[in-house]
């Protein structure tokens, strides 16, 4: 009777203790399991994002992701996130074809140096997200329209004009003549720092629509005239022109820091140009040269605008 009641009394308590060891065991094997299928994959967060392409010779600091992030336009606080831009699957076959053709410009001018992260960039662009959907060929090698008279750049253009700009993750960089947002949103493959000013108003608030829509919510669009820069954001590493001008406007080259880069169409407009790439030299001293003729919108004035 006595061993009875020892049993009783004993049994609850020894039951406790098997369920709590068994609870425990099942807790480790299910932590285990996670960390397990963390590394095994991308966490959910990691599916969206992809890598920040970086120029080859930029240091160990290129390669780690972007530091400094910008919250989105109009958000108040910083994040402490380094930023990845989005990731974009939907009809890659195309752009591979289309990164193989910018590779045989390249291979013909014998253009090696910086090559690879461009291409990434090239291939990680939804490129058909920025033309209206009624504009077939997205991904042939040529400028498509994109409404109020204006176009979106070949591609091999963009790539070679992002090219030359040399861009690191801390790089600052402006753009003259946002269009379709498509240019900026490459530029987010370099840095989160991007700046962008269009002067058709229409254009420039569906760009940046878009441009949030697609997850490239680093570039700060906006409305305005590009021939007077971006002064309260300046200085700038780099500026790329994608509007054609007849002289390059004195704001964006004082706008542009010592050791920065800009690339430009210079000529009259409707008319075959000349892209220009001005440096400034550590001292101030800036030197342009002639790179290649090329075709571009022009880059117009407000009163001309209208
Ligand atoms: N980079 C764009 C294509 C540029 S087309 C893209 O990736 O889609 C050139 C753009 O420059 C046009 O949208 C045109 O409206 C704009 N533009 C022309 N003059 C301008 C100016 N003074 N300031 C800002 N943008 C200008």
């Amino acid at each position: 009777m006595e061993r009875m009641i020892d049993r009783t009394r004993l049994a609850p308590g020894r039951a406790a203790g098997w369920a709590l060891l068994a609870m425990v065991a099942i807790g480790t094997f299910w932590c285990a399991l996670t960390v397990l299928s963390r590394r095994g994959g991308p966490a959910p967060e990691d599916l969206a994002t992809g890598p920040v392409a970086a120029l080859p010779g930029d240091g160990p600091a290129a390669s780690a992701p972007t530091t400094g992030s910008r919250p989105a336009t109009g958000t108040a606080t910083a994040t402490a996130t380094p930023w990845r831009p989005p990731r974009h699957t939907a009809r890659q076959t195309e752009r591979d074809d289309m990164v193989r053709v910018i590779r045989l410009h390249w291979r013909r001018d014998g253009t090696t140096e910086g090559i690879e992260p461009v291409a990434a960039a090239m291939a990680a662009v939804p490129r058909h997200e920025f033309v209206p959907a009624d504009v077939a060929a997205a991904y042939d090698d040529r400028a498509l329209p994109i409404g109020y008279g204006q176009t979106i750049s070949q591609p091999y253009i963009v790539a070679e004009m992002t090219r030359l700009l040399k861009l690191t993750p801390t790089s600052r960089v402006l753009e003259i003549g946002t269009g379709s947002g498509y240019q900026a949103a490459v530029l987010t493959h370099f840095t989160p720092h991007v700046y962008t000013i269009e002067i058709v108003k229409p254009l420039a608030d569906a760009a940046g629509r878009r441009l949030r829509r697609l997850g490239y919510r680093v570039v700060d669009a906006r409305a305005g005239d590009g021939w007077h820069g971006w002064a309260a954001k300046a200085p700038f590493d780099a500026i790329i022109v994608t509007c054609a001008a007849r002289q390059i406007p004195p704001p964006l080259i004082k706008q542009l820091k010592p050791g920065g880069r800009m690339v430009i169409p210079v000529g009259r407009p409707h008319m075959t140009q000349s892209l220009v790439l001005l440096t400034k030299d550590a001292d101030g001293k800036v030197r342009t040269r002639s790179l290649m003729w090329v075709g571009f919108v022009p880059l117009v004035r407000p009163s001309e605008s209208k």
